[in-house]
C-alpha cells in the first residue's frame, strides 16, 4: 500500500496533535511551540526513516520541549504545543509552500513524503496543522475578548551545524513587523555578557517561510517575537532548565517595560 492511499491519518493509537500546559496561566506571555514533538502517525510508518534521523533536528526542535515547559511554569504562562514531527507537516510553514511537507530536509531524503497525493497532503493539514492553528486562534480570540494583555512568543531551537557550517550564536531573536519587543529582548540578551546573540539569525521571519508569527502575532496585532536557542546548549535536562531560568528572568524584566510603555 502506498502510504498516500489512506483516508484517515490519525488512528485510535495516535495522540492528538495539540497539547497545552498551564492553560489558566496568568502571564501576558502566550508561549507557542510549533516543533515541540517528533511523533509520526502510525499509518505513515516512520516516513521510511530510521530512528537516528527521527531523533535529529530534521524531525523536531531538539531540547525546546523542556525549555518551553520550564518557562511556562516559571512565568505562569499558557503554552500551546504541536506534538507531530515537522516532517509530517511543518506547522510553521504556510501549507501551500513546498517545505510544508518536505521531501528533503538538510541532506536527508524523506521517502514517505515523495509522490504524495493532494489528498494525502490535505489529510495532514486537516488532522494536524488545522486543529493546532485553530486552537491558537481560539485562545488568542478569547484573550482579546477578555481584554487580557497578550504577548506571543514562538519558541524554537536550531542545530549547531547546518550543511557543514557552524553557527556561532547561542540564541537569536526572530521577527519581521514587530519593532517593539525584539529590540528590548536583544538588548537584555546582549546585557547578559556571556552570549553570542543573533539578530534575526540564524533565521528571519517572513510570510513565505513562517506561519505562526505572521498569522497569530502580526495579523492579530500582538506584540511578538520568535526565540531560537542552539540545540547543544539544551541537549540535557540541566541545559533546558538553565535556559528556562534565564529566559524567565529576562521576560520577567521585559513585562514591566512593556506595561510602562503601554504596549500591553
Ligand atoms: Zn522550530
Amino acid at each position: 500500500m502506498n502510504i498516500g492511499d489512506i483516508s484517515l491519518l490519525l488512528g485510535s493509537e495516535d495522540a492528538p496533535p495539540v497539547l497545552e500546559y498551564n492553560a489558566a496561566g496568568r502571564s501576558p506571555f502566550l508561549l507557542i511551540c510549533d516543533h515541540y514533538g517528533r511523533l509520526i502517525p502510525k499509518a505513515l510508518r516512520d516516513l521510511g526513516l530510521p530512528e537516528r534521523d527521527l531523533a535529529r533536528h530534521v524531525a523536531w526542535d531538539v531540547g525546546i520541549a523542556g525549555v518551553a515547559e520550564g518557562l511556562s511554569k516559571r512565568l505562569d504562562a499558557h503554552l500551546i504545543v504541536q506534538r507531530y514531527s515537522r516532517l509530517v507537516i511543518d506547522c510553521n510553514r504556510p501549507p501551500h509552500v513546498a517545505s510544508s511537507i518536505p521531501r528533503i530536509s538538510e541532506a536527508t531524503t524523506i521517502s514517505g513524503n515523495e509522490g504524495l497525493s493532494r489528498e494525502a497532503a490535505g489529510l495532514r493539514r486537516r488532522e494536524i496543522f488545522d486543529p493546532y492553528h485553530r486552537r491558537i486562534d481560539e485562545v488568542i480570540g478569547r484573550r482579546l475578548h477578555d481584554a487580557r494583555p497578550t504577548v506571543l512568543i514562538a519558541l524554537h531551537s536550531f542545530t549547531p551545524v547546518y550543511a557543514g557550517i557552524a553557527r556561532p550564536w547561542h540564541i537569536g531573536t526572530l521577527y519581521h513587523r514587530d519593532t517593539r519587543l525584539p529590540p528590548l529582548l536583544l538588548k537584555l540578551l546582549r546585557a547578559e555578557g556571556d552570549l553570542v546573540v543573533g539578530d534575526n539569525e540564524p533565521y528571519a521571519v517572513s510570510d513565505e517561510t513562517d506561519y505562526t508569527i505572521p498569522v497569530h502575532g502580526e495579523a492579530r496585532g500582538l506584540i511578538n517575537t520568535g526565540i531560537e536557542i542552539r540545540q547543544d546548549l539544551i541537549a540535557d535536562q540541566a541545559g533546558e532548565q538553565q535556559w528556562a531560568d534565564r529566559l524567565a528572568r529576562i521576560l520577567g524584566e521585559i513585562e514591566p517595560m512593556l506595561r510602562a510603555a503601554r504596549l500591553i
